[in-house]
């Protein structure tokens, strides 16, 4: 994270500048716009916790639980293929369709939201600020884990690309959501997400200021998120900032 601090800095003076910078303005649309997994919700986590039962239910033993977590984070986080080649490795009767099907009832019983995370969302709102959700994902599973979580119930508005038909990085996505939240994407923002292309990419298309919640540097995407931090609570505290 060194290098990150140096290549975009942090402290929140160099904030106030930034967010001047990139707005053209002091005054800025108290829109915050946050993706769900591993931003607002830990999903590593409730993944491992979903990966531990999943091998206990069909007997393949802890080497089952390595291998899915690290086929997870290294390239298939696409359930559909993740599954698929799960239940060839593992030489499983059910189908992919319904091993896929089955996690998606599970999941959203499993992720939490972390209670200073909602106590921060609903600060912000007491603030001004008009909060909403958006992420890509089935409906089913997204849908369930934002009201699982009561995430639902603690923002102005979300949007859901498996119920939308549109997925980040494509603006008309983020359009739906500002207007969920009651404002207007053109008014300006800001997005929130640990996606280099989705959420920061997609956001600065949108034409909002991003915080990326990295897990390691920024690697060379067009243009760089606005801020970096490595937890959403660090996120809230640069929109407070930048809103006062
Ligand atoms: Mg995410």
């Amino acid at each position: 994270m060194a290098d990150q601090s140096r290549a975009i800095p942090r402290d929140r003076t160099v904030v106030r500048r930034q967010s001047r910078h990139h707005l053209g303005s002091d005054i800025v649309q108290r829109l915050a716009l946050f993706d769900l997994d591993n931003t607002l919700i830990d999903l590593d986590a409730a993944f491992q916790v979903w990966a531990e039962e999943f091998t206990e239910e069909h007997r393949l033993g802890q080497q089952a639980v390595d291998y899915m977590i690290k086929l997870d984070r290294n390239g298939l986080p696409h359930r559909e293929l993740f599954f698929a080649k799960v239940r060839e490795q593992f030489k499983l009767s059910t189908s992919a369709a319904n091993l896929w099907a089955a996690y998606r009832r599970r999941m959203p019983h499993l992720v939490e939201c972390r209670p200073e995370v909602m106590a921060a969302l609903a600060e912000l709102r007491a603030l001004g600020w008009r909060v909403g959700i958006i992420t890509n994902g089935t409906a089913d599973n997204q849908l369930g884990k934002i009201q699982q979580t009561g995430l639902g119930d603690a923002v102005d508005g979300y949007a859901l690309s498996g119920i939308e038909g549109i997925r980040k990085p494509d603006t008309g996505l983020f359009e739906i959501a500002a207007k969920r939240c009651g404002t207007d994407l053109a008014e300006g923002g800001w997005m929130v997400g640990d996606h280099p292309v989705a959420d920061v990419g997609g956001g600065h298309s949108a034409g909002l200021c991003t915080v990326w919640i990295g897990r390691g540097a920024w690697t060379g995407h067009e243009r760089p998120p606005d801020h970096v931090v490595t937890d959403v609570m660090h996120a809230m505290d640069i929109l407070r900032t930048v809103g006062e």
